[in-house]
């Protein structure tokens, strides 16, 4: 037999830095195995990935991005604004709302270009229909992983919550591979009330189904109950290739490869390789919540009363406002304070770094968990409170910042204070059992996490066999086609 033609895949992130980071990452491994990837961006998305997509490239990896203009005119967003964090927290749903618009270009793309499969974000369920007309397979690319997924499953199908009279109280999931208890205040807001985006859950869950399966960020090790949940509960299989952000390496500029990250990356390393091993508390938040200024207030107040060094990432501008008075003083040399955006992947590698405090982002999660981090847990908003139990409860590598219960959806939400932060941050780092059976587990979870990616692991299989399948749907299509030529 000749050499099979080289695969062509087509990849289309959703708008927002925690999708499109791990789906570019997603995008270079096909690559590095010689899968034609393309990904499908737009202009300024486009700018926040350059770095990655031009390294690759001078690499000699068949990896490239297609341009399309985003719908600013169509959602009514101003020229520029095309990601999630490009708008205040509050707004994000905005971005949600402009994805409808892109379906034209989408469909036009992929009809003109025919590629051999598509990955596509949970946003775009169109991108099924376009598949089945092509006779291609339509992965879903879902940026979390399918603990979170099961949870909502298990959630929609069963509604535990109803009936319960309050916000705040523990509520079994049904059926899951763990015992996880969750108040209706932690469930994701589309779940507890009729928002704007919650008639476009029924169309992403139909595109789910004629989806040919989910390619997931994780790895077996860790979530292989929740794959088989997954295909019991949805008939859905999945495969795991992560964690992604071990499997490329990226000189830390995923998603911010401008000067400014470029210099904070010199900084922060440098400032880091002068910290004892394993002492650094380093805190960061993801791409786009922000907080109050009372809140960022305690948090300062709490991570110089912690007594560790530490690495703070703030994304809010002007610290004039919320700096608790002569704080830069007295952390000196002990705390760097980071605006903007750090290398993240980097600081979670590096030995100076000891603990992770988190919201609880999916991809940082992962991260931390291939970095070995015992962490603590500071979910805002979406599916973090899910993800925190995992962390704590399952995976038992975290403690949650408070112990108060807190809500997806407040919009006074509840401020953690100083010494509630200060205390969680001592229960991982200072001595005693509790704190070392934590660091135990994580540093196990990260050497695992480690294997999945190394030759023969799990994930470097999993993303074997998923190209093996694309391979034998690209067969079929040519017997297919053969049949009506003869
Ligand atoms: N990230 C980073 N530097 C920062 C903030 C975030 O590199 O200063 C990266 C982080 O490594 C992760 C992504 O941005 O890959 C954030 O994704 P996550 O799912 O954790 O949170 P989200 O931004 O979606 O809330």
């Amino acid at each position: 037999d000749a050499d099979p033609l080289p695969l062509r895949i087509f990849f289309i992130p959703f708008f927002a830095t925690g999708h499109l980071i791990p789906l570019v990452d997603v995008a270079r491994l096909f690559a590095a195995r010689g899968v034609d990837s393309t990904i499908l961006v737009t202009p300024t998305n486009a700018a926040l990935i350059r770095v990655t997509v031009d390294a690759a490239a001078a690499g000699g990896l068949p990896l490239r991005t297609l341009i399309y203009p985003f719908p600013s005119a169509e959602s009514g967003l101003p020229p520029g604004v095309e990601n999630i964090s490009d708008l205040p927290s509050e707004e994000s749903y905005k971005i949600d709302l402009a994805a409808p618009f892109t379906r034209p270009a989408h469909e036009q793309l992929l009809r003109l270009h025919r590629p051999d499969a598509v990955v596509s974000d949970v946003h775009f369920p169109w991108t099924a229909l376009v598949a089945r007309d092509l006779c291609v397979p339509r992965f879903l690319f879902t940026a979390v992983g399918l603990f979170p997924v099961s949870v909502v499953t298990s959630v929609r199908q069963h509604r535990p919550h109803a009936g319960v009279a309050r916000d705040d109280e523990p509520v079994l999931v049904p059926d899951l591979p763990h015992p996880v208890f969750l108040t209706r205040s932690e469930l994701p807001e589309f779940l507890r009330r009729d928002v704007p985006l919650r008639r476009f859950r029924d169309e992403y869950m139909e595109a789910e189904t004629a989806s040919a399966g989910v390619i997931v960020n994780s790895f077996a090790e860790m979530e292989a109950s929740y794959s088989e949940y997954y295909l019991r509960a949805r008939g859905l299989r999945s495969w795991f290739v992560g964690p992604v952000s071990l499997a490329t390496s990226n000189a830390g500029l995923r998603g911010g490869g401008d000067a400014a990250a470029s210099a904070n990356r010199t900084r922060c390393l440098s400032w880091l390789s002068a910290q004892a091993p394993r002492s650094v508390v380093y805190a960061c938040f993801g791409s786009w919540c922000r907080f109050t200024n009372e809140q960022l207030r305690e948090m300062a107040q709490g991570l110089e009363a912690s007594g560790r060094p530490f690495l703070w990432v703030v994304r809010e501008e002007d610290g004039q406002e919320w700096m608790p008075q002569g704080f830069e003083q007295r952390v000196e040399g002990r705390g760097l304070v980071l605006p903007g955006w750090a290398p993240q992947v980097d600081v979670l590698g590096h030995e100076a770094t000891g603990a992770f405090l988190t919201h609880c982002g999916w991809n940082s999660l992962l991260e931390g968990a291939a970095g070995g981090m015992p962490m603590v847990t500071w979910p805002l908003s979406t599916e973090q409170f899910i993800n925190e139990k995992l962390v704590v409860a399952v995976l038992q590598v975290g403690v949650r910042a408070s112990e108060r219960c807190r809500s997806t959806v407040d919009d006074e939400p509840h401020v953690v204070r100083a010494e509630e932060l200060a205390r969680a941050v001592g229960k991982i780092m200072d001595g005693g059992e509790e704190a070392e059976g934590i660091r135990r587990r994580a540093r196990e979870l990260g050497e695992k996490a480690g294997q999945a990616v190394r030759e023969d692991g799990s994930s470097v299989k999993g993303l074997s066999d998923l190209i093996a399948e694309i391979r034998d749907w690209q067969g079929k299509k040519k017997d297919v086609a053969a049949d009506v030529v003869g």
